[in-house]
């Protein structure tokens, strides 16, 4: 069965590159694996981000075929490793090592960040969020060293408007199957989370809970001033006071390049960087959102905390004069 996997970038026109599939898997359904290696993404056009390049996926070099990631293994729940035509279908490998060439190291304009580590976070889900995907990224190395990620299942929504809202949402991507299969409540996730934040030893809950040596990275300040707060809200949490600052990278890309940058796909045009996998998977999108980080901190630029609220019920406050409204 040849499938379809849409290749080019930016001003080249759409080539489309026949891709086989070597045999079927009862891990993942057929149309899982139809879908994600197709790697084509509807929602790619959403008007926000438009654009006249609706690609997702490019080969970034010889010998390095792009392959969707197992979303099971993304959860720590891959039971799959030993199987090679499962390894060779799908990804098992987080690294965003030597996509970029590096400006900086070559012009010596690297700068040293304060902070040692960022957490590359972008949800997903507009009524409740389905999904919590969160990339560690090592200022140092210049990569993505662990990740965690997990798919959220809704609190107030009858099972019928769970099952409608992830057709709709993940159907299409051929992911609906393996959201079923491992989404678990948003209590749940959160401490699971901070299980995860510890063992990377960036928080610990008896030293105030915020963290340290870290700070999170969002593209757009939605996530974390608007979503995360609700989410608590409905799952009667208290807003973890890790939560309460975040950096937004279009504040940090429009004050480093005087340029402003509507969303992740437009930084990506601009700086010439070939998005990957689906948009609108927030596992997909937040590793694009990784290697944009990683080119910029190549091009010299300095990571900083862009929004801060002291309490839960506070104002933000925006420590970036010029910013994205
Ligand atoms: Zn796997």
């Amino acid at each position: 069965m040849a499938l379809w996997r849409v290749c080019g970038f930016r001003r080249h026109p759409l080539i489309f590159a026949p891709v086989r599939v070597t045999s079927s898997s009862s891990y993942f359904s057929s149309e899982l694996q139809r879908t994600r290696n197709m790697n084509v993404s509807p929602a790619h056009s959403v008007a926000a981000e438009s654009s006249s390049s609706l690609i997702s996926a490019a080969p970034p070099r010889k010998n390095s075929r792009w392959k969707p990631m197992c979303l099971y293994f993304t959860q720590g729940k891959c039971a799959k490793m030993d199987d090679e035509i499962h390894t060779e279908r799908f990804s098992h490998n987080f690294s965003i090592a030597g996509k970029v060439e590096s400006n900086a190291s070559r012009s010596g304009n690297l700068r040293q960040q304060g902070l040692e580590f960022l957490l590359v976070l972008d949800l997903e889900g507009k009524v409740e969020i389905l999904e919590f995907p969160v990339l560690l990224f090592d200022t140092k190395t210049m990569d993505v060293i662990d990740f965690f990620h997990r798919f959220v299942r809704p609190s107030k929504m009858s099972e019928q408007r769970i099952s409608e809202y992830i057709e709709g949402k993940y159907g299409k991507f051929g992911v609906d199957r393996v959201w079923h299969d491992t989404a678990i409540p948003f209590r749940e996730v959160i401490e699971q989370f901070e299980a995860w934040l510890g063992k990377n030893q960036l928080w610990q809950k008896d030293m105030g809970g915020c963290l340290s040596k870290a700070a999170f990275v969002t593209c757009g300040n939605w996530d974390l001033k608007t979503k995360v707060p609700q989410q608590c809200n409905v799952s009667k949490m208290k807003l973890p006071p890790y939560f309460l600052e975040w950096i937004n990278l279009k504040d940090i890309y429009l004050n480093f390049y005087k340029q402003r940058a509507s969303g992740m796909l437009s930084m990506m045009r601009e700086l010439n960087i070939p998005p990957f996998g689906s948009h609108h998977l927030g596992i997909d999108d937040s590793k694009n959102i990784a290697r944009v980080l990683q080119h910029m901190l190549n091009d010299g630029a300095y990571l900083q905390v862009t929004a801060k609220r002291s309490h839960a019920c506070e104002e933000v406050k925006f420590l970036f004069k010029n910013r994205i409204r």
